[in-house]
């Protein structure tokens, strides 16, 4: 399939190089210019002389790197205005519309693409019904027919694409994108769509980035410290320790879904016989469902049995909200997070589940916790995973972080 020609700038986001030293002064360059970059995003309008003193870059040097930027046309500066009292700071500010960044989900029944500029302004959704794969092959093909059907769908009103993100299930060990685990997906995707549409592609664990997208648009915003647990088919979780997402030495941390909390004797696909998720998740639902002889397909109509008052299904919700509640009170007890966000497409049921749950975490927490954690559900619905992807490639946009401060400063 031949991509849709779009305009890229895909040196806008910014890797970490692990490259020779001799390229080292460039790079701390480059980040430099994206710290000044990210402050004229958080300060709607500053100037030179506000920047210098926020980064402590000595003036020359902030004037170099914003004529870089407007020249890039990254930024706007107004005229300088002349008034009585003498000239005007010059104002600087972010052109929103420089660029955009693509977020995809892949998911396990949907996939869902969201286009965002740099702002994270959303411009265009777009939704299908995931295909059953029946090879890795076929499952890499299928994000690069579905990335080209968004570009193709929107491209006469297409901002020039900086990167994509790309949020799948399952355990991702990545490395910035750069994957060590033979038998996940993530690298396969990550070089299919870079090579067909030249641009950073930057892939992890849905959870993780649900994660992301939360401290970018959602309730994370205002939290430094908070997890966000993705109910779908199966459980993951992403965890956010003073803004930033914690990975574990392996890079696999937030494995919530195989803690030993779920039923014992229940065979997990990891090997375990008691994995939480195989009752807190949509298919552990299904699962208890077809144990107690209902015949249901999907976890809408189980929810919609329950709603009607089958006792039956009400059991199963109810066994489904403890153990997520175990699940989310176990990690409380271990993180203290300000708050525990949940998202995924089983959150459209959580008038059935969400009381329950908060009752359970409340009645196991510590007692000495004076604010038990908020258990609340992601404002972002179903676009959390794909616009935690747009995320990841505005925090390579925009964040040094994921770089170490000493390479930096
Ligand atoms: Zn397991």
């Amino acid at each position: 399939m031949m991509p849709p020609a779009i305009a890229t700038c895909a040196d806008l986001v910014v890797l970490p190089k692990w490259s020779a030293a001799e390229d080292r002064n460039v790079e701390l360059r480059r980040i430099r210019k994206h710290r000044v970059l990210n402050l004229i995003r958080e300060n709607s309008e500053t100037s030179r002389a506000e920047l210098a003193r926020s980064t402590g870059y000595n003036l020359p040097n902030i004037s170099s790197i914003v004529e870089e930027l407007v020249r890039d046309g990254l930024v706007h500066e107004a005229p300088a205005r002349e008034t009585p009292r003498g000239r005007r700071p010059v104002p600087i500010s972010l052109n929103d519309d420089a660029a955009m960044a693509l977020g995809i989900e892949l998911g396990v029944k949907s996939t869902t693409g969201v286009l965002v500029n740099l702002r994270g302004a959303i411009l265009f959704r777009h939704e299908a019904p995931t295909p059953a794969f029946e090879s890795f092959d076929a499952r890499v093909r299928w994000a690069v027919e579905f990335v080209g059907a968004v570009l193709r769908g929107h491209r006469e009103h297409l901002l020039p694409l900086a990167g994509i993100g790309v949020a799948i299930p399952g355990l991702v060990a990545t490395r910035e994108g750069v994957d060590f685990d033979h038998r996940s997906v993530a690298e396969p995707v990550r070089l299919a769509l870079g090579e067909a549409f030249g641009v950073p592609v930057l892939v992890d664990n849905d959870a993780r980035m649900m994660a992301l997208g939360a401290l970018w648009f959602g309730a994370g915003r205002e939290l430094a410290t908070f997890v966000t647990i993705n109910v779908t088919y199966g459980l993951g979780c992403g965890i956010v320790i003073n803004r930033r997402i914690c990975h574990g030495a392996f890079r696999t941390a937030g494995e919530i879904g195989h803690l030993p909390l779920g039923e014992h004797g229940v065979p997990c696909y990891c090997g375990g016989t008691a994995c939480l998720e195989n009752v807190a998740s949509g298919s552990g639902l299904l699962r208890m469902a077809k144990t107690a002889g209902l015949h249901v397909t999907d976890v809408r109509a189980l929810a919609a049995r329950a709603r009607s008052g089958d006792a039956t299904a009400l059991t199963v919700f109810a066994r489904f909200a403890d153990a997520l509640g175990h699940g989310i009170a176990t990690v409380s007890n271990l993180l203290s997070p300000q708050a525990v966000i949940l998202s995924g497409p089983v959150c459209e049921n959580s008038d059935l589940f969400l009381d329950r749950v908060r009752a359970f975490v409340r009645a196991q927490t510590l007692p000495a916790f004076l604010d038990p954690p908020q258990v609340i559900v992601s404002e972002l619905g179903f676009n959390s995973g794909a616009l935690g992807a747009c995320a990841s490639v505005l925090h390579h946009i925009f964040n040094v972080s994921h770089l170490q401060l000493e390479e930096v400063f």
